[in-house]
């Protein structure tokens, strides 16, 4: 018997995401019931004994589903909330993260005027949240983003169409920098950093449903660093910086790196966990 009532479907649903093994089933089973019904999370706990339709119970049923199988939640609804904007996502791009958020944060603490004028390259765009955020908060800045591979590049721009930002940004299929010229005041990435042998002790949720490409930084995590290092110094403009996103532990490492350029200026910064999120490093200005 399908569940008929909001309660019920929630116990059922939990249930079921328990024998999955879903860290938090409680928690989930109201954000996917929530959304079948079209209700917040609040109004879905509110109204508790509201009954469910055929329908909504069989979206529930399909939800659930997807779910147990630990397919994400950003893959099951196509999208994810980042820096209070809603993002579509796809199997071709990597879900954005709340720890991403750190990055945007840090960026825009260098810009003590955000009505400057100033163009921002966002290198391994994926679903375009880094660039994105941004252009939102720098209502004069011009953006571009690039990423190998081409279904995440039209990911990226499907999210910069739909929040409004196309005219204010470009994306560019592209290895890095190869296809980038002229100097930007402010270049973003968060590129793939996990060591190749670590993805198979991942959750299933991104061990099985991300792409590959956009989390895999080869044998020891650092080589998109390493490639994105390589040269990236001819497209900042002086008194421009660098901001990358790096792993737990990988910041040492990462900040070593970027002091080989006597140019750079470098520090890193924390998130909310107190782990070092990123690395800046700022060209000086003769
Ligand atoms: N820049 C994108 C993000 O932060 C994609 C990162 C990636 O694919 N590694 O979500």
């Amino acid at each position: 018997m399908p569940p008929t009532t909001l309660a019920a479907a929630l116990d059922d649903v939990e249930a079921r995401l328990k024998e999955a093994a879903i860290e938090d089933p409680r928690f989930e089973s109201r954000v996917l019931v929530a959304r079948a019904v079209g209700l917040s999370v609040g109004e879905v706990l509110f109204y508790s004994r509201r009954p469910i339709s055929p329908a909504e119970a069989s979206q529930i049923a399909r939800y659930t589903e997807e779910r147990s199988k630990r397919r994400p939640v950003s893959h099951i609804f196509g999208e994810k909330e980042f820096w209070s904007l809603t993002f579509e996502v796809t199997p071709d791009v990597l879900t954005p993260r709340p720890d991403t958020e750190t990055l945007v944060e840090a960026a825009l603490e260098l810009i003590p005027d955000r009505d400057r004028t100033l163009s921002v390259l966002d290198l391994g765009v994926g679903s375009g949240c880094i660039l994105i955020s941004l252009l939102t908060e720098l209502p004069q800045a011009y953006g571009v983003g690039v990423d190998i591979d081409f279904d995440a590049c039209l990911v990226a721009r499907r999210n910069a169409v739909r929040l409004g930002l196309d005219n204010r940004s470009a994306i560019i299929q592209g290895d890095w920098i190869s296809a980038i010229g002229g100097k930007f005041d402010l270049v973003l990435s968060n590129p793939p950093y996990i060591p190749i042998g670590e993805i198979e002790t991942l959750e299933p949720e991104v061990r099985d449903y991300e792409p590959r490409l956009a989390l895999s930084g080869g044998r020891d995590g650092l080589d998109c660093y390493k490639r994105i290092l390589t040269g990236v110094g001819t497209v900042i403009r002086p008194g421009g910086s660098l901001l990358l996103e790096v792993g737990s532990g990988q910041a040492p490492l990462v900040s070593a790196m970027a002091r080989q350029n006597p140019l750079f200026r470098v520090k890193t910064t924390t998130d909310l966990g107190k782990v070092e999120r990123c690395v800046l490093a700022t060209v000086i200005d003769h």
